[in-house]
């Protein structure tokens, strides 16, 4: 079990906003487990802290922002991608100054914040995503695919038509280690003729040859010449590690990116948090589990259902949401009164009665509802009924309900009948109220 990860001790940091030019500072404090990361600006006290997850992006231009009820950080990527490179779950930031300080535009000020406070292992395990099958982002010449695999690794490939940016290919696990020494130092890069234009839109006002590689062909303009070979490709994945962690949760897979940066780095984030929401919602209840809040016994059903003996077909509702869904169950017995003739030495339940038993689970969706008590359903239509396989004695049938339309006196529903996983018939059901003694 890998556990959930905080630090020691809360420690600062202050320098420059890039965005912004502004004098900022940052600090981080350790948090509880199941906390999550989260920024609390400075300047805002009373508003809550923004999470870090995908949900809050407000902005991707030349970095990520992100914002709640107005109140925005920027340029958090490269926090985020130490916090995914090192593997911390919970922590709270704060920023002074819309922005954590650029340092020396590599991550590595974070690093050695996150280092000098130390790393402390939680009593709570990691709420890991593993994708199961492969998941892309492909469009304009980018690609993102996101293989099935044990542990996070990356692989990157950027191509610009840009003189003085080679090809560049890297492909390599993320530990602690490996983050630390081949990515963290890698320093953000930038073509000459596009520093003029982020100098003139506003968008790099603390920007300088302190804190960025600037590119003029053959020309490396910067402090200290590269620090790396291969430092720009370095440097995108450092980036794709700050956008990959606002999915909210540790990622373990294989991540291959072609020339990607930010929109779709967080078009594939998006996407991924997308999945793991799915396989994190409840998995259908199974016919032997109990009932859910808001589901009935057999004295309830037969408080609602007008039906009896032999033609009762419900034993239970195991769920029910109302005015969208209900799953009920049959046990279907040897003693049912239909298997003495259908068919005598062959005992299969009638496919009629299975999509009976449907309408009746169906049938509590309007059933239930207080002005319609004394009422009774019938049929209005059946469609696209699909008999799959046959019931026998000894099955539990699993039926399910969704509505498709509700009107005040007819409700039309996808019904779906389960014998363990597997699907033994299913049709469309329109049903109407009408009054018991109404002829
Ligand atoms: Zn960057």
């Amino acid at each position: 079990m890998e556990q959930q990860r905080t630090i020691g001790r809360e420690v600062s940091r202050s320098g420059i906003g890039v965005h912004t030019g502004n004098r900022t500072s940052i600090t981080f404090k350790p948090a509880p487990p199941g906390y999550g990361v989260r920024f609390q600006m400075k300047e805002f006290p009373r508003e809550a802290p923004i999470e870090a997850v995908i949900e809050n992006v407000v902005d991707i231009l030349r970095g990520t922002t992100l914002g709640k009820n107005g109140v925005k950080v920027h340029t958090v990527e490269h926090v985020l991608a130490v916090l995914m490179g090192l593997g911390i779950d919970n922590l709270l930031v704060e920023v002074a100054g819309n922005e954590p300080p650029v340092g020396d535009g590599s991550a590595l000020p974070f690093v050695e914040m996150i280092q000098s406070a130390g790393m402390e292992l939680q009593d709570a395990p990691k709420n890991v995503f593993k994708p199961k099958e492969p998941i892309y982002v492909s469009e304009d010449g980018v690609d993102l695919v996101v293989l099935p695999a044990d542990e996070l690794s990356i692989s990157f490939t950027i191509s610009y038509s840009e003189p003085g940016i080679d090809t560049q290919f890297l492909s390599l696990p993320i530990t602690d280690e490996t983050f630390i020494k081949e990515i963290a130092p890698s320093r953000t890069f930038c073509p000459y003729h596009e520093v003029q234009e982020l100098i003139v839109s506003g968008l790099i006002q603390g920007g300088s040859l302190d804190n960025a590689v600037v590119v003029n062909g053959d020309v490396i303009l910067s402090k200290e010449g590269l620090r790396f070979e291969k430092e720009f490709v370095r440097h995108k994945i450092l980036d794709l590690l700050g956008d990959l962690f606002l999915l909210g949760q540790p990622l373990r897979a294989h991540v291959v990116a072609i020339k990607s940066g930010h929109g779709s780095n967080i078009k594939l984030t998006r996407l991924l948090r997308k999945k793991a929401m799915q396989e994190r919602a409840p998995a259908p209840r199974k016919a032997t589990e109990g009932i859910a809040p808001g589901g009935m016994d057999i004295m309830r059903v037969l408080k609602i259902m007008p039906h009896r003996y032999p033609f009762l077909l419900v034993d239970k509702i195991i769920e029910f949401v109302p005015d969208k869904r209900v799953v009920g169950v049959k046990n279907v017995t040897i003693n049912e009164p239909f298997f003495a003739g259908h068919f005598p030495g062959h005992p299969i339940m009638p496919g009629v009665l299975i999509v009976e038993a449907m309408a009746q689970v169906a049938g509590m969706i309007m059933l239930t509802k207080g002005e319609n008590t004394g009422k009774v359903p019938y049929f209005m239509s059946i469609n696209n009924v699909k008999f799959r396989k046959p019931v026998f004695p000894g099955d539990t049938l699993r039926l399910e309900a969704k509505v498709i339309r509700l009107r005040t006196t007819t409700c039309l529903l996808k019904t779906t009948a389960y014998v363990g996983e597997s699907v033994s018939c299913e049709a469309e059901l329109m049903c109407s109220l009408v009054d018991q003694d109404s002829r």
